[in-house]
Order: C-alpha cells, then sequence, then structure tokens
C-alpha cells in the first residue's frame, strides 16, 4: 500500500463507530470539485505546484494513477507497519477503520491489507469511486469489509464529465466515457447484492448537477439502503483548480433548498434519500 496519511480518531467517517482513517495514495480519476488534490495528483507530494504541467508531467507511462491502471506494490513498509503499530495501540478504543483515497482500489495488496485490519478485531469500512468493480467484487466475496461507501457521481450522460475524465485525456471518445458509466453501474450492482452493508453518495454541485440528473441517478439507485446527497463547499486548492486550461468549469455551492427539493423530487424512487452535512 502507498499509505498518504491517518486522521486518528473520526466520528463521522464510519456511520455508528469511533474509528480512524487511513488515506491511501493516487486516484484514477479527476473530479474538478476533489478536495484532496495531494493524494490524486502525483506532481503535488514532490512539491510541484504548477498548474497544468502537474498533469502533463505525470500523465505519462510511469504515471502511478493512470485511469482504470493499478499501481505498483506498495513502497513503504515502514509507513505500513507504522500504521498496524497504531492500531495496536488502539484496540479497545477504535472500533473500526475507514480505508480512503484517493482510489484504495488500486493498489494491489489492498485485500492483503483489509484482511490484517480485519484479523486485529476491526470493522472495515472503505470507500471507493467504484471504478474497478472487479476488485470491488472480490473484496466483497471474501468478506474483507463491513461497509462500502461508494460515491456515484453523477447521470450517466455526465459521468465522465463530472470525473473529469477530460483532464485525463482530453481526447477521451465517447465509447471511453461511457466505460466509466459502466464501471460504476457494475459496482452499484454489486452493492445492491447486500453482502456487506453500503451506502451511496452524490457531492453535489452547482454548475455539475441539475434537478434532472440528480433524477436520473435516483432511477438507477431504486431501492437502494442508503444514498446521501452532500452539498459542496468550495475551497481554493480543488483537483480543478489545478487543471486549468483544459476545461474551464463554475463550481458552486447549492443551497440547502436547492438540496431540499432534490431529495423531494427522488424520495419516491429511493426513500432512503437523506442530505449529508448541511
Ligand atoms: S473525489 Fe474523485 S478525484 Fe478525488 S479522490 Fe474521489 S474519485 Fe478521486
Amino acid at each position: 500500500m502507498i499509505l498518504a496519511g491517518l486522521q486518528k480518531l473520526t466520528l463521522l467517517d464510519y456511520p455508528g463507530e469511533v474509528a480512524c482513517t487511513v488515506f491511501t495514495k493516487g486516484c484514477n480519476l479527476r473530479c474538478p470539485f476533489c478536495h484532496n488534490p495531494e493524494l490524486v495528483l502525483p506532481g503535488l507530494s514532490q512539491g510541484n505546484r504548477q498548474e497544468d504541467s502537474i498533469l502533463k508531467n505525470n500523465i505519462s507511462s510511469n504515471d502511478t494513477s493512470h485511469p482504470m491502471g493499478e499501481l505498483p506494490p506498495g513502497s513503504s513498509p515502514n509507513q505500513t507497519e507504522a500504521f498496524f503499530d497504531y492500531l495496536n495501540r488502539r484496540r479497545g478504543k477504535l472500533s473500526g477503520v475507514v480505508v480512503s483515497g484517493g482510489e484504495p482500489t488500486l493498489h494491489a495488496d489492498l485485500p492483503e491489507f483489509l484482511g490484517r485490519i480485519r484479523e486485529m478485531g476491526f470493522l472495515v469500512k472503505l470507500d471507493t469511486n467504484g471504478m474497478r468493480p472487479e476488485v470491488l467484487r472480490k473484496i466483497v466475496d471474501a468478506g474483507l469489509v463491513d461497509y462500502v461507501a461508494m460515491d456515484v457521481k453523477n447521470s450517466p450522460r455526465k459521468y465522465a464529465m463530472t470525473c473529469g475524465i477530460a483532464y485525463l485525456n482530453a481526447e477521451a471518445t465517447d465509447t471511453e466515457a461511457a466505460i466509466l458509466w459502466e464501471r460504476a453501474r457494475e459496482s452499484i450492482s454489486i452493492l445492491m447484492e447486500g453482502h456487506a452493508a453500503y451506502e451511496f453518495r452524490t457531492t453535489v454541485v452547482t454548475g455539475l448537477h441539475t434537478e434532472q440528473d440528480i433524477k436520473e441517478i435516483a432511477r438507477q439507485l431504486s431501492g437502494a439502503r442508503a444514498w446521501y446527497l452532500q452539498q459542496f463547499i468550495g475551497e481554493k486548492k480543488l483537483v480543478g483548480s489545478y487543471c486549468r486550461g483544459r476545461r474551464t468549469l463554475k463550481l458552486c455551492t447549492p443551497s440547502v433548498a436547492e438540496l431540499e427539493k432534490m431529495k423531494s423530487a427522488v424520495q419516491l424512487d429511493v426513500p432512503s434519500v437523506a442530505l449529508r452535512g448541511v
């Protein structure tokens, strides 16, 4: 695993549990509204903050976050051992561990990592963008996770745009873009089989999401046990702000009233829908 950080205590990230959150490095998407550019854009961790050139310089054959690709094996055993030492000291105090990112499913040794956490007696929650359903399938079927939170980025027709895929590949074809939605759809199906507890979550951004989009997502999530609409909060350092020149998107925070209206519009399709963070 390539670990990028540890939040030692969270009462929010794992519903009902006292947990810590470990962040993995690298992501296969470039959601413009993402608040974690240092986990997503490889150049930032090396102090290279040149706009635009970050992606040009790093989307190359040895880019560790190539779309849909797999990261190389873990680069820092000491870091991993330090994390497990911390967990060892928190036995009896923490009940759960959230494995977040970046995108954890890019790491080839994720199953082993999750298994080791569970063997220590902790519950495991995985945060994922659902772009690697084959990995999700393996992990769920092996019983390595207790809870999965999956981002559902937008309606199928806007999926690629919302994932920032044009930042990664300006020449992405419609077929390549459609693959993103297909992958999300497959991951949604895996989770809705119900072998592990799960939630879907959509960060709602004015400029990316309309009420119609939320309705289209709802049709895909009909019957889901939990779906949260999260309010996008603007910040200076978003992934999209490092990608200017490719495509400029104006991203704004939706009002609570707008979110409430969206929620009401989809409540029949997905009765479990709720707002989070407002
Ligand atoms: S919000 Fe998007 S870019 Fe950021 S970590 Fe999640 S999937 Fe990756």
